[in-house]
């Protein structure tokens, strides 16, 4: 067993054991391994592991890896979204966590192919405030949901957010309440919403503990990551 499988097994079995700790129905967190700056043979190696789903950030280093890999995986984009880039993301992904303005989510819509299933969205949310994160403020949140899940070719699924680090859990967790709060008022508005896209290496269990039906985990599976090894292809 290569340790990429192992630590798989690791993550799931933490994932586990917040499900039964914080009465969330067992499978009812699923597992995104964000394989950012990894090589195809290590996304490979997860999914050997059983693990089809990964999350990327940087459109071209991801492009590369998507056409070079030899077996049907579903890819997320979690990062943040260049307009000049949003053509290959509507044609290559099957999921945007990273939805932060109305004006890329109209540019998606209208550019993901005929032939492929609505494109999966998420809205960031920006919870902690900060100027410097990406993310819709959660007032913004509140009025383009309905506009967004109108949009044809997209099908606006829940919120992702990123809070900003913190130590300790009753901290990480009040965050995450607050965005499956905000989750929770789209979905009195009538919105058919399903995922909270929430919770990364050093808080999935806070996150799961407050409503997360999908964690973005990167470096419990992959280690730490080197940025310099970034696949930015052609
Ligand atoms: C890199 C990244 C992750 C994974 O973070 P880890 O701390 O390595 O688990 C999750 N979500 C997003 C949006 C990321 O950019």
């Amino acid at each position: 067993m290569t340790s990429i499988q192992q630590r798989i097994d690791q993550v799931r079995q933490q994932i586990h054991a917040a499900e039964t700790c914080y009465q969330r129905a067992p499978g009812s967190v699923a597992l995104l391994a964000v394989s950012k700056t990894w090589p195809l043979e290590d996304i490979l190696a997860a999914a050997r592991a059983g693990q089809a789903c990964f999350g990327e950030n940087y459109v071209q280093e991801a492009v590369a890896k998507i056409d070079a890999c030899p077996i049907e995986l579903e890819w997320h984009f979690v990062g943040h979204i260049q307009s000049n880039k949003s053509r290959d993301i509507a044609s290559r992904f099957d999921w945007v966590h990273s939805i932060d303005r109305l004006k890329l989510a109209r540019r998606l819509s209208e550019q993901r192919p005929d032939p492929l299933a609505p494109l999966n969205i998420c809205l960031q949310v920006n919870i902690s405030g900060e100027a410097s994160k990406s993310g819709l403020r959660p007032d913004e949140v509140l009025t383009l949901a309905g506009p967004i899940s109108e949009l044809p070719r997209l099908r606006l699924r829940g919120l992702m957010a990123i809070p900003a680090p913190m130590a300790d859990f009753a901290g990480q967790r009040a965050m995450f309440r607050q965005v499956r709060e905000l989750q929770d008022r789209l979905i009195a508005q009538g919105l058919a919403l399903d995922t909270l896209s929430m919770g990364m290496s050093d808080d999935l269990e806070a996150a799961i503990a407050e409503g997360a039906t999908l964690v973005r985990i990167g470096t419990a599976i992959f280690g730490a990551r080197d940025y310099a090894k970034i696949q930015r292809g052609a």
